[in-house]
């Protein structure tokens, strides 16, 4: 699909209780493949935020009140709409936020099957009845929507991010307000669009975007009709969230930064454990919360696992991600390209040999060669702090209970790798790992039908399975005497 047909598909406005609000002020979107305006958005001021809070609140009682399967056939219908258009998603998110096409068609299938999963679940919400052992009541357990629900989401997977909240919100029974980042609004746009026309009722789901990220935000959670935050994104953002949500014991999900080891031990299959790397590295430009940051590999493999890593990412055509063939796209911003740049610079200053990359092509665009980075002294900023982008530190260990506590050296808590052939030293390390999820011979292990979150600093909650749909639920307990 070229870029002219996606501007004309394109909706503007705010989307509050059904319908599209103009705005005189707009803020503009980049392309970060070329540092040209894709358009321009719509700037939400704290007005606008309470205006849409109204909308979700209005729309609660009865949204709550449906049928169950009536909830499942409008996520169905989405499900089926944003799979049909397929080409409008990918393209946007191509534009707007760089990763190349064929990965951009990949979060939409990953991003619109949360639409199928809660289609699905929203028809197995249970309570339970049993009576009580000793004293002979009968106990009733009923779920409950929470209530309407405020969604933040990040730039970096601009469809999946909103349908992994909205979806189960919207099983449940719940309304919301979600507010996208302001480098990607357009893919939550056409999520809107999509929602609209597969025909959920007004104010069931609204949408501010804006610039001020916290003067939308802040106006939300003080409200205390609001009844829960759902947030993914960094740690920093969202302990500023969290104590802003204590004042009314707001309900939160956290989905926060990561810092995933990757650990490739002595009975690994190389092959496996080179590609597994580069799955976990370079999905998204790096730009994923699960990639894989501090690389360490056994002694006895490691120069053999460093060289054929490098020799493949070398080998990635970096450029614009809508030409064919690109396997790596720009990083989302200047100040994203910055932050990662020096983060390659400290590691290089303490003593880090560049095995490939480590620069940036001539032109415009935030672009950087994917990078490897050998012999990396372990306090280098790059093991400590999230890379977010294309570069893989490694690092060596002689013992598994050293490549645990080097992997465990860490306040996040979201995501671990595992490469290992022998059954009983794999889950020796599995077990012992500070991690929400572990890929154990698998680069890529999101899925919808899985619980995904961390443990520590990573956050709160988990988000996609059944898990997923507990989030947005209440348990009520009622006591019956006969
Ligand atoms: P960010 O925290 O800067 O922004 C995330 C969202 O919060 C954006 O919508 C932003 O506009 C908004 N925001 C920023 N400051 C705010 C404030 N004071 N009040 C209210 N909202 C505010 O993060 P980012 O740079 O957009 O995304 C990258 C981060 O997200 C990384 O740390 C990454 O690990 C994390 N992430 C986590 C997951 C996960 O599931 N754990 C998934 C994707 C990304």
């Amino acid at each position: 699909m070229s870029v002219d047909a996606l501007l004309a598909a394109l909706p503007h406005g705010q989307f509050i209780g059904g319908e599209w609000r103009p705005s005189e002020a707009t803020f503009e979107v980049m392309n970060p493949a070329t540092e040209e305006v894709i358009d321009r958005v719509a700037d939400g001021t704290p007005d606008d935020a309470l205006a849409a809070l109204d909308a979700a609140c209005e729309a609660a009682e009865a949204w709550a009140a449906t049928k169950p399967r009536d909830r499942a056939e409008v996520l169905r219908r989405t499900f089926e709409l944003v799979t049909e258009r397929r080409d409008l998603f990918a393209t946007c998110m191509t534009v707007e936020m760089g990763k190349p096409l064929p990965e951009a068609y990949g979060e939409v299938t990953y991003g619109a099957e949360f639409l199928r999963w809660f289609s699905e679940e929203a028809v197995r919400i249970e309570g339970r009845f049993s009576v009580a052992p000793v004293s002979g009541q009968r106990i009733l357990t009923m779920k409950q929507p929470v209530g309407p629900v405020y969604a933040i989401t990040p730039w970096n997977f601009p469809l999946a991010m909103a349908t992994r909240k909205l979806a189960p919100a919207i099983a449940a029974g719940c309304t919301a307000v979600i507010k996208p980042a302001h480098e990607t609004p357009l893919t939550t746009l056409l999520f809107m669009q999509a929602l609209q026309d597969a025909g959920l009722p007004a104010g069931v789901v609204n949408c501010v975007t804006s610039t001020s990220s916290a003067a939308v935000s802040e106006p939300i959670i003080a409200d205390p009709r609001l009844r829960k935050l759902t947030f993914t994104g960094s740690t920093a953002v969202g302990r500023v969230l969290l104590r802003q949500a204590a004042d009314h014991v707001l309900k939160t999900s956290m989905e926060l930064g990561g810092n995933a080891p990757l650990l490739v031990l002595p009975s690994a299959d190389l092959d496996k454990a080179v590609q597994g790397a580069l799955d976990a590295k370079m999905r998204n430009i790096g730009e994923a919360c699960t990639a894989a940051n501090r690389l360490y590999v056994h002694a006895s493999v490691a120069a053999d696992f460093s060289a054929r890593l490098a020799e493949k990412m070398a080998a990635m055509p970096v450029g614009n991600g809508l030409d064919e063939g690109v396997r790596v796209g720009p990083l989302v911003s200047a100040k994203q390209l910055d932050t990662v740049t020096d983060l390659l610079q400290d590691a290089v200053d303490r003593g880090a040999r560049v095995a490939t990359g480590g620069s940036r092509p001539e032109g415009p665009g935030y672009f950087l060669q994917p990078t490897v980075l050998t012999d990396v002294p372990t306090d280098a900023r790059v093991f400590r702090e999230e890379i977010f982008g294309p570069v893989a530190p490694i690092a060596t260990f002689s013992t598994l209970d050293e490549a645990i506590a080097l992997a465990n050296n860490t306040e996040f808590g979201l995501m671990a790798y595992v490469f290992a052939e022998n059954l009983g030293e794999a889950l020796y390390v599995v077990e012992r790992l500070e991690s929400g999820m572990v890929g154990l011979n698998s680069g890529v292990i999101s899925d919808p039908a899985a619980p995904f979150g961390g443990v520590k600093q990573s956050g709160l909650g988990r988000e996609g399975s059944h898990e997923g749909l507990e989030e947005y639920l209440e348990t009520k307990y009622v006591g019956i005497k006969l």
